[in-house]
C-alpha cells in the first residue's frame, strides 16, 4: 500500500533507485512546487514571492515533537552542523563526547572546534556493530561531559543508535545531546531522542529537493545563553542598529538567503510523508533493509556490515575476502549502474573513525520493488 503510493506519487522515478541514502527521489508535488515558486520568484521578484513557510517549519519540527520556532533552514546539513557547533559556547577544557561512527565531515569539524576551542574530545563507547554501548556512556557522562554528539545512523552504516536511550541518559545527566538525523528523519523514528538539537537533510530520507539542511532546537529560548554566537554571522537581517544581536528562537541560525524554492520543495516532501503515515513508511523501510540483508548476504562472497535484522533500509556490503576493496566496489557500484541500477559507494573518509574498507550501499525507498533487489542479486553473484 505504502510501496504503491510512494510511487504513484512519482511520475518518472528511474525503477532501479536504491540510493534514498545518497538522494531520494522527490514526488511530482514537490517537484512541481519548486517549479512554480521559482517561477513565482521571476514574476514577482524573489523578496516579494517570500513564502510562509510556517506550516512547513510546524510540519517538520512536529517529527521530533518540536515547534514552527524551533527549525532553521540553511543549505545542507553540513552547513547545519557547522553553524550549530560552531556557536555553541563551551569554554576551554570541555569534554565532547564523539560517536566513532561520524560523519567526515563533522569529525573534521569538531577535531577543528578542539583544536581553535580547547575542547577536549572522548570517543563514546560501542559495541562490534558500532553500536553505542549505554553503559559506557552513563560511565562516561558521570565522569564528566558537557556535550554529546551522535548520528543516528550513520552514512557507512545501517545500525539503528539507541537514540531514545542516549537521549535519556544524557538528559538525565544534564548534558545536552546533538542528534545528527541526515540518516534517520523520514527513515525510522526519532519522535521519543529528546535531544536537544537536531541536524538534518533535506534530499535523503524526506525526499525532498537538493540544497536544503535543517536544524531543530526544541525550546532553543531555555538554552539562549548557551547558543547565541552563531547568529551574527548569519542572519544578515537582524542587525538593524548598533550591536548585531542575535533573532530569537532557532531562526537566529537560518541564512536568510537560499534557495527558497528548495524550502518550499521540503515543506511539501514533509507534509506528503505525514500523510502517508511515518509509522508505515518507517515499518516498510525496515522490511526492505531486512529483505535486502537477506537476500544479499554472501552473494558473491558480499557480506553485509550490520545485523541481518536491523530495522533499517540502509543496508551495507563488505567487498568479498581477497579482493581489492577499492575496486570490488567500483567495478559493482559500475556494474550496477549498467544494469540500471543505482547504489551507492561509500569511501572510507566518509567515516574515518569506523570504516575500514569501503562498502557498497543499498537503500531502497519505500516504493522499491522486489525485483529490483532481486536484479541486483544478479548483478553481485559474479
Ligand atoms: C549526508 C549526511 C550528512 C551531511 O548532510 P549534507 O546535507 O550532505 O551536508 C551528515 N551526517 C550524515 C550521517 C549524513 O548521512
Amino acid at each position: 500500500m505504502i510501496a504503491d503510493d510512494w510511487r504513484a506519487a512519482r511520475s518518472s522515478a528511474p525503477p532501479g533507485h536504491l540510493d534514498a541514502a545518497g538522494y531520494n527521489i522527490p514526488s511530482d508535488r514537490v517537484h512541481h512546487a519548486v517549479v512554480d515558486h521559482l517561477r513565482r520568484e521571476r514574476e514577482v521578484g524573489g523578496h516579494r514571492a517570500a513564502p510562509d513557510l510556517h506550516p512547513s517549519r510546524s510540519a517538520l519540527a512536529a517529527l521530533v515533537g518540536a515547534g514552527a520556532g524551533d527549525v532553521a533552514f540553511l543549505e545542507s546539513g553540513t552547513a547545519a552542523m557547522a553553524a550549530l557547533l560552531g556557536g555553541w559556547r563551551l569554554p576551554p577544557g570541555s569534554r565532547v563526547g564523539v560517536g566513532r561512527t561520524e560523519y567526515g565531515s563533522t569529525l573534521m569539524l569538531l577535531h577543528r572546534l578542539a583544536r581553535l576551542s580547547g575542547w577536549k574530545l572522548l570517543e563514546l563507547p560501542v559495541d562490534d556493530d558500532s553500536r553505542l554501548d549505554l553503559d559506557g556512556l552513563t560511565s562516561l557522562l558521570s565522569d564528566g561531559l558537557d556535550l554529546v554528539a551522535l548520528p543516528h545512523i550513520s552514512s557507512h552504516r545501517g545500525v539503528v543508535q539507541p537514540a531514545a536511550a542516549a537521549g535519556r541518559l544524557c538528559h538525565a545527566a544534564g548534558v545536552p545531546l546533538v542528534l545528527d538525523v541526515c540518516q534517520s528523519l523520514g527513515h525510522v523514528d526519532v519522535g521519543g531522542a529528546g535531544a536537544t538539537a537536531y541536524v538534518g537533510t533535506s534530499r535523503k530520507w524526506l525526499a525532498g529537493p537538493r540544497g536544503v539542511g535543517f536544524l531543530i532546537v526544541p525550546g532553543l529560548a531555555e538554552h539562549d545563553q548557551d547558543m547565541d554566537a552563531a547568529a551574527p554571522a548569519l542572519g544578515g537581517h537582524t542587525w538593524v542598529h548598533g550591536d548585531p544581536s542575535p533573532l530569537a528562537g532557532a531562526a537566529r541560525y537560518e541564512t536568510f538567503e537560499g534557495p527558497i524554492a528548495a524550502r518550499v520543495g521540503l515543506g511539501v516532501a514533509v507534509r506528503e510523508h505525514h500523510d502517508l503515515g511515518p509509522a508505515a513508511i518507517h515499518a516498510r523501510l525496515a522490511e526492505l533493509g531486512v529483505a535486502a540483508r537477506r537476500l544479499l548476504d554472501g552473494i558473491g562472497g558480499w557480506r553485509a556490515a550490520e545485523p541481518l535484522d536491523e530495522p533499517s533500509a540502509l543496508v551495507t556490503l563488505r567487498p568479498p575476502p581477497g579482493a581489492d576493496p577499492e575496486a570490488a566496489v567500483e567495478n559493482a557500484r559500475s556494474r550496477a549502474a549498467q544494469a540500471s541500477l543505482l547504489v551507492g559507494a561509500v569511501p572510507v573518509g566518509r567515516a574515518p573513525a569506523d570504516l575500514p574498507t569501503p562498502v557498497l550501499r543499498i537503500s531502497p525507498s519505500p516504493g522499491t520493488r522486489r525485483e529490483t533487489l532481486d536484479a541486483l542479486a544478479r548483478v553481485l553473484d559474479h
